[in-house]
């Protein structure tokens, strides 16, 4: 049974086995299911943080040294094995990226913005409202808070730079990217992502939101995107700072990527699907794989629940809604985010992820 938004399936990583792994030198033990491949005795590794051998099945080997770290002394946590080669802090400090880089077209290009506007004027003069607060009178407190676009950079040379940072990110993991959930052969299709086979059923989005959400979809389409960096850090690898600052309730991005059913990801070992559907009938369940097509979602990292400190570093919450009957997945701020913040959100929600919050 999923229990978290976030499945957390795999102790080891999958990768491939480095070249640099000789014949007769150690091989990966692999945690497939039945697999009767050799199973090395990893039994004297211990991590290098805590020097405990203890937790072996949480002990993650780098695919360079073959150190071991456990997936909770690493800063912040790693929530489940990486499905790709690992590589411990040491030594992915000496991997160089490619630098996407930082010309209009390329980048236009890339993302498949609308040519005709990324122009130098400013973002969001399409009606976009400023909702001014009224005062805070019972009726209006007693409302439930509206969600808010996203607001973008005002310097179009900032805005490229954000979204150069995005696209240096997605080719270095071989991703494509995609704003949008994706249906593929083989997969779920369209017609299963229906919201009313929800278990205890989704909040159906209300329409001044779904208006907001389709706003900000649109100013994407333009090129206006939301103020958010991708950094690379050797801790955490690529983790999102917001670039200006975000207010609450704010429409962070929408977690997309290939729509699959549940049941066929099983033994699958993407480290970011995401829950999408959780049915009543667990064959009609589906998760999001960002692993092929997706968007900067899938590079917001999320909170060391190992910590106290770690719910204090939350500003982002993942929200499901029925959005015209279909399930979709929002990431929407949770609290004001300062410009420079690295957003975080809790990988292991709540399986009914209602903004009840909102409401007073
Ligand atoms: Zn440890
Ligand atoms: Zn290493």
């Amino acid at each position: 049974m999923v229990s978290s938004t976030r499945l957390v399936l795999r102790k080891r990583t999958q990768a491939p086995i480095p070249v640099s792994v000789l014949p007769g030198s150690k091989k990966r033990s692999r945690s497939k299911k039945g697999g009767a491949e050799e199973q090395e005795d990893y039994s004297n590794v211990c991590c290098e943080k805590c020097g405990s051998g203890e937790d072996a099945d949480e002990l993650l080997l780098c695919d360079k040294c073959d150190r071991g770290f456990h997936l909770f002394c690493l800063r912040p946590i790693i929530a489940s094995v990486p499905k790709r080669s690992w590589f411990c802090p040491s030594c992915s400090n000496n991997k160089r990226l490619t630098t996407f880089p930082l010309v209009q077209t390329k980048i236009v290009d890339f993302f498949r913005i609308q040519r005709s506007s990324l122009s130098a004027e400013a973002p969001g003069q399409d009606g976009r409202k400023r909702r001014k607060r009224t005062g805070s009178s019972l009726v209006m407190s007693k409302k439930r808070r509206k969600l808010l676009p996203f607001n973008p950079s005002e310097d179009p040379a900032r805005r490229l730079e954000q979204m150069a940072s995005l696209a240096t990110a997605l080719i270095a993991t071989g991703t494509e990217f995609s704003n949008e959930l994706t249906y593929m052969p083989g997969m779920a299709p369209r017609s299963a992502n229906l919201a009313k086979h929800e278990r205890e059923g989704m909040q159906v989005i209300s329409k001044e939101d779904s208006q907001t959400l389709n706003l900000c979809k649109a100013m994407m389409r333009r090129g206006e995107w939301p103020p958010l960096m991708v950094v690379f850090d050797s801790l955490e690898g690529f983790t999102v700072e917001a670039d200006r600052f975000i207010r609450d309730l704010t429409i962070i991005t929408e977690y997309v990527g290939d729509v699959d059913y549940l049941k066929n990801r099983e033994n699958d070992e993407g480290d970011s699907m995401m829950t999408l559907l959780s049915a009543a009938d667990p064959s009609k369940s589906l998760v999001i794989c960002p692993d092929k097509r997706s968007n900067i979602a899938r590079f917001i990292n999320g909170i060391n629940n190992h910590t106290p400190d770690g719910k204090k570093k939350q500003n982002v919450k993942c929200v499901r809604y029925d959005v015209n009957g279909e399930c979709r997945v929002l990431l929407i701020a949770s609290r004001d985010i300062a410009k420079g913040e690295r957003l975080y959100y809790d990988y292991n929600g709540y399986e009914h992820e209602y903004p009840t919050e909102h409401f007073v």
